[in-house]
């Protein structure tokens, strides 16, 4: 399978707005924002879709849900956020590395579309 998109970002092949980054994951602004803060924070491991995660992949999974909280409160949205992913391109996933979209900065109206 040819390499995604954000697996060239995470190997620095193509630039990226950049701000988290540990051992397990990375977060980068979207290029095409939907709101003020609009951030995608992925695992380093391939993971095409969140369904696609395994047992083995609890702790990752946990680990990029806190650190989506941090990464809200950091950027100074700390209660009012938004956590999004999209599952398959029916649900609109265009980019098929998991990625969970952190979005605020704006009223965020219920139900989504
Ligand atoms: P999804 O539709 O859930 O798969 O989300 C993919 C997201 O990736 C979209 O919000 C795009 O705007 C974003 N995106 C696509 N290419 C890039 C890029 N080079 N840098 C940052 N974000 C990107």
């Amino acid at each position: 399978m040819s390499e995604t998109l954000f697996i060239k970002i995470i190997n620095r092949e193509i630039p990226a707005d950049i701000v988290y980054e540990d051992d397990d994951c990375l977060c980068f602004r979207d290029i095409n924002p939907q709101a003020p803060l609009h951030v995608l924070l992925i695992p380093k491991k391939p993971i095409q879709k969140v369904m696609d995660a395994a047992v083995e992949d609890q702790a990752l999974l946990g680990h990029l849900m806190l650190k989506a909280s941090e990464i809200a409160r950091q950027e100074g949205h700390g209660d009012a956020f938004r956590l999004v992913i999209n599952n398959g391109a029916g649900a609109g996933q265009t980019v098929f590395h998991l990625h969970i979209h952190i979005l605020g900065g704006r009223p965020l109206s219920w139900p989504p579309g």
